[in-house]
């Protein structure tokens, strides 16, 4: 095991940037003076992962999860500690010590690294000797540095092409077999998998070959082969492009998703250089992540032919969940009989880059093909779509925007905005399920400013003001959620924020709060105003108000019910002073 000394490593530290490092493989939001985002540990839907750029840690609310820049690389990148400490000396442009240089150690997969490293170099070599595959490339028009920047090479037809030129000894052939470039037969001699193919191959984001994709050249089926899953390359987690795509990404904040290696191929050449396809397989979850990870605003670009379509449903079914603020999700279909790769070789890049803005919210396009699906003109299947919808967009995970398609997916089904939406959890995404007669300036949110307020500044004093007690009262399902809270409080003295959101981390109530907390930066310029402190006495007072009057509303609904004779004389005093107190400030009380 390879020492490097304290100093060096203190140094090295010294001169990383941990935000700079998150930020890089998740998306980070500022928020006070510490950056937060979604766990990239375990799996979460509101952000409890902190990094503070001061300390240059990070630390996680939800699963704990915590370290520094190494640690985040060796846990993120899922390497090894000298590997860690190698590519941040390289992106802090430090020398490695002198006697490290050259010598890292061994990791289990890099005999497999190395070996797709020669062999890619082997087919690019005999990609300049077989004109068959340089003509094939030209007819695809692609220029020689497009060639060279995808690294696109040829695999002759030979099944002993790569044992001929690496060698027949054990190692090799056990890497060869690990890197998943040949197969072997019964009696353990191995053959080629690529063979009479041009090549692809496959970087990761941090560009590393992780696989190879090969089309064949001579009809054999399948048309298109790629590496077998294996340590190195996993279908699943695949964005062929991705290296080449980073600097593109991180410029147009959009990553556009196609089907086909030679789709990227082809746009990055016509300068979107920003697209990425996935490789051998339906997109999955994992990749829809990988592409928020690289820009916030992500199109999924699909041929307008009913395989396009179908792949296109597949794609927005798993898309709610990772519907947060501040991302985008767009479905693209492109003409009929067109894929990017056959439109922009027809017309230019300008010819794609000009149906961008004709690409639909994933949402809308999920709405409009399940009602597709259903007679809503009939009550009963409209019921099904409304079931169906409803289901769908209870997993969306930004709230305001499933708010917004809630609400149009009542106005297509021709209702009033009346009928109360089950918010996943706790909390109505509308008004609450009394009706719209409650949604006043400060209807529903009252409560919830109340709590967001609490959240960040619960060592106020002002807090000790609230009537507690009255909480249970209240209709609005976030008071049950600010009285737990207050609960937590009464226990410890002088609790700040960031402790508070500790303490809650686990808990039912952490999942509402962070979302609140998160939310503060969006909404502080919005009506519910800023999250000053000077606004929390203000705004205990209303709670009050609107507490005292629920409380009186209830006794006088049980009176109602069973006579006045049903309040105790105790409950008809209380009746009389709240009546007082709501009528003037409680800070008399
Ligand atoms: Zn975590």
């Amino acid at each position: 095991m390879v020492k490097f000394s304290p100093a060096f490593i203190d140094a090295l530290l010294e001169r990383s940037d941990l935000v700079r490092l998150v930020e890089g493989r998740v998306p980070l939001k500022k928020k006070g003076k510490d950056f937060w985002a979604c766990c990239p540990f375990h799996q979460e839907k509101s952000p409890s992962f902190s990094v503070s750029p001061e300390k240059q840690i990070y630390y996680c609310f939800g699963c704990h999860a915590h370290g520094n820049a190494i640690g985040f690389l060796m846990a993120h990148d899922r390497i090894s500690f000298p590997e860690a400490v190698t590519l941040l000396a390289e992106d802090a442009g430090m020398a490695l010590p002198t006697e490290l240089a050259g010598q890292t150690p061994q990791e289990d997969f890099r005999p497999f690294r190395q070996i797709l490293e020669k062999a890619v170099k082997l087919y690019r070599g005999a990609l300049s000797e077989n004109s068959v595959a340089q003509q094939y490339w030209q007819s695809r028009g692609l220029h020689p540095d497009t060639i060279d920047r995808f690294e696109l090479g040829y695999a002759p037809p030979a099944a002993s092409f790569l044992s001929q030129q690496l060698g027949r000894d054990d190692n090799t052939r056990k890497a060869l077999i690990g890197a998943g470039l040949v197969s072997s037969r019964e009696d353990h001699s191995v053959y080629d998998r690529f063979r009479e193919r041009v090549i692809f191959p496959i970087r990761d984001g941090r560009g590393q070959l992780v696989g190879l994709g090969g089309r064949s050249l001579d009809g054999r089926e399948p048309k298109y082969l790629n590496s077998p899953e294996g340590p190195l390359y996993h279908k699943g987690q695949v964005l062929y492009g991705l290296h080449q795509a980073r600097e593109g990404l991180r410029r147009a904040g959009r990553a556009l998703l196609v089907e086909g290696y030679l789709d990227v191929i082809t746009l990055h050449q016509a300068g979107l250089d920003y697209a990425v396809a996935v490789s051998g397989t339906a997109l999955g979850e994992s990749q829809l992540q990988m592409l928020f990870r690289a820009a916030p605003e992500v199109l999924l670009c699909f041929d307008g032919d009913g395989a396009g379509r179908k792949a296109a449903w597949r794609a927005v079914q798993i898309a709610p969940e990772l519907l947060r603020e501040g991302r985008l999700l767009r479905v693209l279909f492109l003409p009929d009989g067109q894929d990017p790769d056959s439109l922009v070789r027809g017309q230019g890049g300008a010819a794609l880059e000009a149906l961008l803005p004709t690409a639909r919210p994933a949402i809308d396009y999920y709405l409009d093909e399940l009602q597709r699906r259903y007679n809503i003109a009939a009550e009963d299947e409209k019921a099904q779509f409304l079931r169906e919808a409803r289901a769908f967009l209870q997993r969306v995970n930004d709230t305001t925007l499933r708010e917004v398609y809630l609400h149009k997916l009542q106005d297509l089904c021709g209702m009033a905005h009346a009928i109360p939406v089950k918010r996943r959890g706790r909390e109505s995404a509308l008004a609450p399920a009394r009706g719209v007669r409650a949604r006043g300036k400060e209807g529903p949110s009252l409560f919830k400013n109340a709590l967001r307020l609490l959240l960040n500044h619960p060592e106020d004093p002002a807090w000790q003001e609230l009537e507690k007690t009255l909480l249970p009262f209240a209709a609005d399902p976030m008071a049950k959620n600010l009285d737990a809270t207050l609960d937590i409080l009464a226990n410890m003295t002088h609790l700040g924020s960031h402790e508070l959101l500790a303490r809650l981390a686990g808990s039912d109530l952490a999942e509402i709060c962070y979302a609140l907390v998160m939310d503060a930066d969006a909404d502080a310029e919005s009506q519910e105003g800023t999250l000053m402190r000077n606004e929390i006495s203000g705004c205990v007072q209303r709670v009050n108000q609107r507490l005292i009057k629920a409380r009186i509303d209830y006794m006088a609904s049980t009176a109602d019910r069973s006579g006045l004779g049903a309040l105790t004389e105790q409950e008809r005093a209380e009746m009389v002073q709240l009546t007082r107190r709501g009528r003037h400030k409680p800070s008399e009380s």
